[in-house]
C-alpha cells in the first residue's frame, strides 16, 4: 500500500534522508524506528502529504504523491486524505471541542452527513476504541493520557480509513495503559484488516505487534524485517536497539 523509492530530503544543508527505499504491505503493522533526529517523523509527514521530499518517489494507496498538484483543495488530494487516518504524537485534539465533537470533525469536514448521523458515527468510533459513551461529552483536558490516545485514535478512524499512521502511540503511558493501546492496535489489524504504520521507541510494542520494522539511520534504511530477523543482523546501527539498556 506504500512504496517509497530513492527518497531524499534535506533542510538547508542538513541531509535527513539520502535514498530511502521501503514498502509497506497491505494488512501489516509496519514500524519505523531510529535514533532521535534520524528522520522518522519527517518520513511520516512525507507519507501523509505534510512535507514534500526533494527527490524520489512515494506511492500511497496507489497514488503517486509527487504527481498531485499540491493544493489541499485538489479533488484527488482530498479523496486520498480521507483514505488514511493519523494519530499524532500529542493527540492533536482541539481543547475547545468535546471528545465526541473532535472525533466527528473529519466527518463534518469531509462528508455531507447530518449532525445526528455524525454524532452516531463518532460515538461508535469511541466505543470501538473502548471509551465509555460519557467520555464523548468531556473535554480533552479532562482525560488521562491513555484515554487521550484512544480518543485521537477514534478520530483517526472516523472516516473508516484503510491505512492508519500512529506517531508514538504508547509514549508517556504507564505500562497498563500502553498494554491496552497495544491490544487496540492489534484489534485494528486483526478484526478490521487495517494497515498500520507506526513510529515507536517502545520495545514491548515492537516485539508484540510489529510484523516488520525498518531501522532508519544516517539517512537510509539500515535494515528491514521482523524483530527477530533484525536481532540477528550485525549492523551496528541496528544492534544499538537490541544491546542498549531497556
Ligand atoms: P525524534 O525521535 O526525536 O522524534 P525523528 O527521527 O522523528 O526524531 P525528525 O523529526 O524527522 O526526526 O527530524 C530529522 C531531522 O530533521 C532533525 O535533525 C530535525 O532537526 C530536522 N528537521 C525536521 N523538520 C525540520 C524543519 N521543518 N526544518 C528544519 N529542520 C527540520
Ligand atoms: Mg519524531
Amino acid at each position: 500500500v506504500i512504496e517509497i523509492s530513492k527518497l531524499s530530503t534535506s533542510f538547508g544543508d542538513h541531509v535527513v534522508h539520502s535514498g530511502i527505499d521501503l514498502e509497506v504491505r497491505r494488512g501489516e503493522i509496519f514500524a519505523l524506528i531510529g535514533g532521535s533526529g534520524s528522520g522518522k517523523s519527517t518520513l511520516l509527514r512525507e507519507m501523509i502529504l505534510l512535507h514534500r521530499p526533494d527527490a524520489g518517489s512515494i506511492r500511497v494507496l496507489g497514488v503517486d504523491l509527487q504527481a498531485l498538484d499540491g493544493g489541499d483543495a485538489n479533488g484527488e488530494t482530498l479523496a486520498l486524505r480521507q483514505r488514511w487516518g493519523v494519530m499524532f504524537q500529542h493527540g492533536g485534539l482541539f481543547g475547545s471541542l468535546t471528545v465526541q465533537e473532535n472525533v466527528g470533525l473529519p466527518l463534518r469536514e469531509h462528508t455531507g452527513l447530518d449532525d445526528a448521523l455524525i454524532d452516531e458515527i463518532a460515538a461508535s468510533k469511541l466505543a470501538m476504541t473502548g471509551l465509555e459513551p460519557k467520555v464523548g461529552a468531556q473535554y480533552p483536558s479532562e482525560l488521562s493520557g491513555g484515554m487521550l490516545k484512544r480518543a485521537s485514535l477514534a478520530r483517526a478512524l472516523a472516516l473508516d480509513p484503510e491505512l492508519v499512521f500512529l506517531d508514538e502511540p504508547t509514549a508517556g503511558l504507564d505500562p497498563e495503559s500502553a498494554g491496552e493501546v497495544d491490544q487496540l492496535v492489534r484489534k485494528l489489524r486483526d478484526l478490521f484488516g487495517l494497515t498500520i504504520v507506526m513510529i515507536t521507541h517502545d520495545l514491548d510494542l515492537l516485539w508484540q505487534l510489529a510484523d516488520r520494522v525498518a531501522v532508519l539511520a544516517e539517512g537510509t534504511v539500515q535494515g528491514i524485517g521482523s524483530m527477530s530477523e533484525l536481532a540477528q543482523m550485525d549492523n551496528p546501527a541496528i544492534r544499538k536497539f537490541f544491546d542498549g539498556p531497556r
